[in-house]
């Protein structure tokens, strides 16, 4: 993570459906000719007007802290906040993209602020992001890499393989919701890549992914492994490749986002119907 992360006010170009389950929303603003892109899975906070909120505040920003400077904003015009990569920067016309998975909670209904957020949005509408730098951490050392993920993941997928350099090898195993959500790969030419379709809507997302990756044995101790995703996949995945011979320190693991159980979701939602009356 930057030292001193900058946040950059943007506002949104367009928003449209890259998949079926991706919508992609484009920003611009401009500070973001100065975006610090480092490529691979560049992340950042994303910071969005709540949709009764007529301001837009930001928190203060001090050194490395921010959550308390967003806390400390009072609840009716704090911002919701949650995690994004990079899908891709255009430095010359200062743009930005986002991929959002667009998802649907277990009576079929659309889910997640964030993702709500980005499938409404019309041009205009004022944002902001906290930059974050790089999780991929690959050793220079590294024999192949390995990178694991379900959708939530794909652009950080698709920002590692376009920037690992053109020599190295290694598998990529990547779940997505539909056969229509795969994409071109600009993936080195030593690098496999094994995509993981769901198609069931029921399933958990990463579980077909996880049982891909426990099929897959390590060449040895010198790689490097990527898991991220559904916690289950990211906490199972890192047990499975460190189990195998794989060292803990050469394989980063991030719960990208938990599923909820229906009971511990409904109390969830009573709570903030609560905190919001
Ligand atoms: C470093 C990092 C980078 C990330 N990059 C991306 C990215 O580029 N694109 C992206 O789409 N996500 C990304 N995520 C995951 C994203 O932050 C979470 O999915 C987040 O919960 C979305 O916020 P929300 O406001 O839409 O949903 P929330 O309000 O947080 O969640 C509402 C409900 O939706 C469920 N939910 C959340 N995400 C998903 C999902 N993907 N599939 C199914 N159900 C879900 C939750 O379990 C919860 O019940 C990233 C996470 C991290 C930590």
């Amino acid at each position: 993570m930057p030292k001193h992360p900058e946040l950059f006010r943007c506002r949104v170009v367009r928003s449209e459906r890259l998949s079926p389950s991706i919508q992609r929303v484009t920003v611009t603003g401009p500070d973001l000719a100065a975006f610090p892109w480092q490529g691979y899975d560049h992340w950042f906070r994303l910071f969005l007007r709540k949709p009764h909120q007529a301001g837009f505040v930001l928190p203060e920003i001090s050194g490395s802290t921010w959550y308390k400077g967003f806390l400390a904003i009072p609840e009716d015009v704090r911002p919701h906040c949650a995690n994004y990569t990079v899908a891709d920067y255009r430095r010359a016309s200062a743009e930005l993209d986002i991929d959002f998975v667009v998802h649907c909670g277990p009576d079929g209904e659309a889910e997640g602020a964030a993702a709500i957020w980005a499938c409404a949005v019309a041009p205009g509408e004022e944002l902001a992001l906290l930059d974050q730098g790089l999780l991929f951490e690959c050793p220079d050392d590294a024999s192949d890499v390995l990178v694991v993920a379900d959708e939530s993941g794909l652009p950080a997928t698709c920002g590692i393989l376009r920037s690992l350099p053109r020599d190295i090898v290694g598998r990529v195993i990547q779940e997505v919701p539909t056969a229509a959500d795969r994409r071109e790969l600009d993936a080195p030419a030593g690098v496999t890549v094994t995509w993981v379709v769901r198609e069931d809507t029921a399933a958990v997302p990463g579980a077909a992914a996880l049982a891909e990756l426990r099929r897959h044995v390590p060449a040895g101790e010198s790689g490097y492994a990527f898991v991220v995703g559904e916690s289950g996949l990211a906490t199972e995945g890192r047990r499975h490749l460190h189990r195998a011979g794989l060292p803990k320190t050469r394989i980063t693991f991030s719960g990208f986002w938990r599923r909820e159980v229906r009971e511990v979701r409904e109390v969830r939602e009573v709570r903030e119907q609560a905190a919001a009356a």
